[in-house]
């Protein structure tokens, strides 16, 4: 719960439209208990009347009239301004989450992403939901009470202590007891939902080779054993809702007995009359009205405290790499220097340990070395998406770690074997390099990369929208594409992490020779398993963690 209060800032923000909702909620209530009470009473008394002529007819029939229109409006407008919070904390919260998540690259060493995505959809929905199904009603119902016991204090005092005592455990002490019943259960909904989806994103992403190797079943067994998980799971989430229920439903009951009870005293004593008894009876019913929605307001505060812990342990979650206290500003140029660089993802197991080599401005170097040597991950510390466990890393002289992450990202540019190209026109994933390129820039740099001529030849062109991880494109498209994205940037170091891995032999010789062309005055670095060009200025060896001999310049 405490979790939950921690978002008290963003739920601050839109006090009015909650506070307003409550007093609709609170109005409709009113308004039914006046019908109720009033049509009782009006009832009861025109019954009773003996000359039917001398009853007052006008009066009360225009109030149950009146409340009833009060009860439709108020209800109406309970929802709409209900829905509009609750949208705009929607909103308010997913900004929230992005604005955290994204100083945490890489997410995925971090969070699975069934996981991520159970985050960022069910749980934001867990939390935006929360006034509207859990704080608003309950706290509707407990004024109610509070409301209908002083109205019982004043004119049946009998019934108000039973009432009161029954009303507040109906509202207040089963929610409690159903929450606190419900946490563990509502907890393994929450974690058997996230591997349900991480079961089938799994079974999505690889489906063409689970078929393919008949491995469908075991797929198939694995997400079945997921959906028993969350069944199970849900099942003792319903029959703790089902008993909760039973129980408000009882204490109703118990409530209106005890009312019945004084009221009856009441009357023999003479100190109340039977339509104003009446009347109250059917008030107290109605009152009931506002447990209706306790049980799964009840249901959903587990849910939501479950949730917002959950989205804090991603807000609460530290970067992997500190940003410095007064970043210095990175010297112009693309010279980068490793020195006596130790890292090792788990520090007793170093995978380079004491690198170094330098690479001077504007040239193209290669990195090469058997697979498992860290080719891949001299491009992570380059990167800064990890930091070295000893020695140092500089650009143009400067600690990388003495520098802003976003400037040293501006300044360095990293394209990997999974660039994704995504679900967009081919100029809205260009212009990811840089936002301002016009048409012409791109153009160029098009065809640059050999695929001016492609576009050009497309119907739409630049707006072609190009598939889901540009799967309407073949591989050595989609590579150029996000080679172009990369050579958009301003950066002065392109780093390359095994550009060309599953490209055809001919295209990854063309795509390596040419490389270097490209980079202009920029400096490059190539991880690669490819045999190298001689178009690359100097081939690095990496073995056991270190360069293996000096570095021949190529002729
Ligand atoms: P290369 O690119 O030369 O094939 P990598 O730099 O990817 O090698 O990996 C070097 C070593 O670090 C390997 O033994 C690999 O298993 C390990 N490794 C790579 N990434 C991680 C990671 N995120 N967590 C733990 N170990 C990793």
């Amino acid at each position: 719960m405490r979790a939950i209060l921690a978002f008290a800032p963003l739920f601050g923000r839109l006090k009015g439209p909650m506070l307003l909702t409550l007093a609709l909620s609170l109005l409709t209530i009113a308004a039914g208990i006046g019908l109720l009470g009033l049509s009782g009473w009006f009832l009861t008394a025109a019954a009773l009347s003996t000359a039917g002529s001398a009853f007052n007819l006008f009066a009360p029939s225009a109030g149950v009239r009146g409340l009833s229109f009060v009860r439709i409006l108020s209800r109406y407008g309970e929802r709409l301004s209900g829905h509009q919070a609750t949208l705009r904390l929607l909103s308010d919260l997913r900004a929230w989450l992005f604005a955290r998540l994204f100083p945490l690259v890489p997410l995925s060493r971090r969070f699975g992403r069934g996981d991520l995505m159970s985050r960022l959809l069910a749980d934001v929905e867990a939390l935006d939901t929360v006034f509207l199904v859990a704080l608003g009603p309950i706290s509707t119902a407990v004024l109610t009470g509070l409301a209908m016991t002083v109205l019982l204090v004043v004119f049946l005092p009998g019934a108000a202590a039973i009432y009161g005592t029954l009303f507040f455990a109906a509202v207040l002490l089963v929610p409690i007891a159903l929450v606190l019943a419900s946490r563990k259960a509502g907890a393994e909904v929450v974690a058997a939902a996230s591997a349900l989806r991480q079961a089938v994103l799994d079974g999505l992403d690889g489906h063409q080779d689970l078929v393919l190797f008949e491995a469908r079943g075991e797929a198939e067994l694995a997400s079945e054993a997921a959906v028993s998980r969350l069944a199970a799971a849900r099942r003792r989430l319903g029959r703790n809702a089902a008993i909760a229920s039973a129980a408000v439903q009882g204490l109703a009951g118990l409530a209106l007995l005890g009312t019945l009870g004084a009221g009856f005293a009441a009357l023999e004593l003479r100190q109340v009359d039977g339509p104003l008894l009446a009347g109250l009876l059917l008030a107290v019913i109605a009152s009931f009205e506002a447990s209706a929605l306790l049980v799964r307001s009840a249901t959903r505060l587990a849910g939501a405290a479950a949730a917002a812990d959950r989205l804090q342990a991603i807000a609460g979650s530290a970067p992997v790499i500190a940003e410095p206290a007064e970043p210095q500003v990175l010297p112009a140029g693309g010279e980068v220097r490793f020195e006596a660089v130790r890292f090792g993802y788990d520090p007793q197991r170093p995978v380079l340990d004491g690198l170094s080599f330098a690479v001077r401005t504007s040239e193209c170097i290669a990195i090469v070395g058997p697979s498992g040597a860290g080719k891949s991950t001299i491009a992570q510390l380059l990167l800064r998406l990890v930091d070295p466990d000893a020695g140092t890393i500089r650009l143009n002289g400067c600690d990388l770690r003495a520098a802003a992450s976003s400037e040293l990202r501006r300044r360095v540019a990293l394209m990997t074997q999974d660039a994704p190209v995504f679900l967009d026109s081919i100029r809205a994933n260009l212009r990811i390099g840089r936002d301002a390129a016009d048409d012409a820039e791109l153009g160029a740099v098009l065809d640059a990369v050999h695929l001016g001529g492609f576009v050009r030849g497309l119907p739409e062109g630049l707006a072609t929208v190009v598939g889901e991880a540009g799967r309407t494109l073949s591989a050595g498209e989609a590579r150029r594409i996000c080679l172009a994205r990369t050579l958009l940037s301003e950066a002065e170091v392109i780093v390359f992490d095994e550009p060309t891995s599953g490209l055809d032999f001919e295209t990854e010789a063309a795509f390596l020779t040419e490389l270097p062309a490209l980079m202009r005055d920029r400096t490059a670095i190539v991880v690669t398993h490819a045999a190298v060009p001689a178009t690359f200025s100097r081939v690095l060896e990496l073995r056991a963690g270190r360069i293996a001999e000096p570095s021949v310049p190529r002729p």
